[in-house]
């Protein structure tokens, strides 16, 4: 018998840390510039001013990007290890021969050689049920390529662009993983990944990964947006209380206002894109007048707006205050920018991390 069989789940599951291992490291790229040079942000068309710099800086990221490719690859081909596993794990043997022999001594799957990488797709369309799509059998093609040249020669032969990746990251998603939920994803392995144990008063696995979510939706394209998401990313979106209070850190709900919901047509269901669950919300204007949603959390939520956070009778904070004018906003300001700052620079920490595994 053959002993330590592989398990789809578990392939599946590190596909899917290395593909989103691959999104924050091109974030990183981008952060790196984007933090210096806040005036011409990479993933925006680049001012005549700073197109020299921004050629310079892409030339020095090549190196970076080809290591990310081969991370991608690898994702990709976890991926169908794993599709082709969930129908058995011995059709990764396929093209191999199996040393068989009367000793009953058992075989080791680990010892044995596997399909070939380059045949993967053929494998997954020729024994799975649900075919891969063609754009993804050209992209596959193409990265493998892309990949071997840097692993055997040491450079990819071609310019690489970290926004043009990330956009290929997404369409890789929808075709590898149709039935999958993206910031569900996300979350999930962000609570297996190094750091995760480092969770503390101000910065917890989930919270990181809430924090990175508008930063995620700006650069993803309306239609992949749309495609991965189901409803377009200028759609009113709204807090889902349930992932707020998962996020929380032991400072509490602070900052935590990334809206990963959406109002089903009833308009009276919240549906979450990370949690997957739906909740029910009632119809009461939120007392916070720069609010004025009508979106409120019911049950163990009651009382919560699902626009703002604002808690039904808890004290406003200071630019609700607008009698107080010019005073409540300097009191306001440096405060907010101390916490965009330090929650950025968390950010940063976190992505050069990622950057130097
Ligand atoms: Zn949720
Ligand atoms: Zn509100």
């Amino acid at each position: 018998m053959i002993i330590n069989l592989p398990d789809a789940d578990a392939l599946t599951e590190t596909a899917l840390r290395l593909y989103f291992d691959a999104w924050d490291r091109l974030r990183g790229i981008l952060a790196d510039w984007d933090t210096r040079i806040p005036d011409a942000p990479l993933a925006k068309p680049i001012p005549a001013l700073w197109k020299e710099e921004v050629e310079a800086y892409l030339d020095d990221c090549q190196a970076d990007l080809q290591a990310i490719i081969a991370v991608i690859q690898q994702s990709n081909e976890l991926a169908l290890k794993a599709k082709l596993c969930a129908v058995s794990p011995y059709l990764l043997l396929l093209e191999n021969p199996i040393p068989m022999s009367n000793d009953p001594k058992p075989l080791d799957f680990f010892d044995l050689k596997t399909i070939d990488a380059q045949k993967l797709p053929q494998a997954v369309n020729t024994l799975c049920a649900t075919p891969l799509p063609a754009t993804f059998l050209t992209r596959f093609d193409g990265l493998r390529k892309v990949r071997n040249r840097y692993t055997h020669l040491g450079h990819a032969g071609a310019h690489l662009y970290p926004i043009k990746m990330m956009h290929s990251l997404l369409d890789q998603f929808l075709e590898l993983w149709p039935d999958r939920d993206w910031l569900s994803d996300r979350i999930r392995v962000a609570h297996h990944d190094r750091a995760a144990g480092f969770g503390d008063k101000f910065w917890n696995p989930a919270y990181g990964v809430l924090q990175m979510w508008s930063g995620d939706v700006s650069l993803m394209p309306p239609a992949k947006f749309r495609a991965l998401f189901g409803i377009r990313p200028k759609d009113l979106r709204y807090l889902c209380h349930a992932c707020r209070k998962e996020a929380a850190t032991r400072e509490g709900l602070f900052g935590l206002s990334a809206p990963t919901a959406y109002l089903l047509p009833d308009g009276l269901t919240i549906q979450c894109f990370a949690c997957q669950k739906p909740t029910s919300a009632v119809r009461e204007k939120c007392e916070r007048s720069k609010c004025g949603a009508e979106v409120m959390g019911a049950g163990e939520h009651d009382g919560m707006c699902h626009r703002c956070g604002h808690e039904r009778g808890s004290p406003f904070d200071d630019e609700d205050n607008t009698s107080s004018g010019s005073l409540a906003t300097l009191l306001t300001l440096p405060q907010s920018s101390v916490r965009t700052a330090e929650t950025r620079r968390q950010e940063i920490v976190r992505e050069s991390l990622a950057n130097h595994q």
